[in-house]
Formats: C-alpha cells, structure tokens, sequence
C-alpha cells in the first residue's frame, strides 16, 4: 500500500514539474510582448515604453510580481483572475 502511495506521488509530482516546465516557456513568450500593442519589452521592465500598459501585476494570494496574461501565478500555482477554465 505504501509503495502504491510514493509511485502515485512520484508521477504526481512528475506532472506537475512538466506541468510548470510547459507554463514557463509557453508563458514566457507571450509575457515578453505588450497586450495592449503588441510591443517586445526587456526583462524587468514594468511599463510598456509604447502605450504604457501595465505588464505587470501582483499575485493576490502571494503578493508575487507576476506578468498581465498569466493564467496562473508561477510562484503560487494559484489560478488568476482573468483565466478561464471549462
Ligand atoms: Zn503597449
Ligand atoms: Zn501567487
């Protein structure tokens, strides 16, 4: 029965690291151009230098500066607001 419970944790923590693996990169891509008007911008910056839309936000369960367009917070795994889910 122990046994059963590490392998069935194992492959739930496989998951998930695949899982947040997939996130990033996806993610990241899409959190590096402006939403607003489709602008590339540097790391850390805040503000989109075209339109000055906000690129990013605070995760309000951890408070974690996360960027516009995340379905989910990448520090807390929460899900944001704004995501959609069937
Ligand atoms: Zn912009
Ligand atoms: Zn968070």
């Amino acid at each position: 029965m122990i046994v059963i419970f590490l392998v069935a944790v194992s492959i739930l923590l496989y998951y998930l690291l695949v899982a947040r693996g997939e996130l990033t990169s996806t993610e990241e891509d899409v959190a590096k151009t402006c939403l607003n008007c489709g602008t590339r911008f540097q790391e850390g910056e805040t503000l989109c230098r075209t339109c000055k839309e906000s690129l990013k936000k605070q995760c309000p369960y951890c408070s974690q500066m996360i960027n516009f367009g995340w379905n989910y917070c990448p520090n807390c795994e929460n899900k944001l607001v704004g995501g959609q889910e069937s």
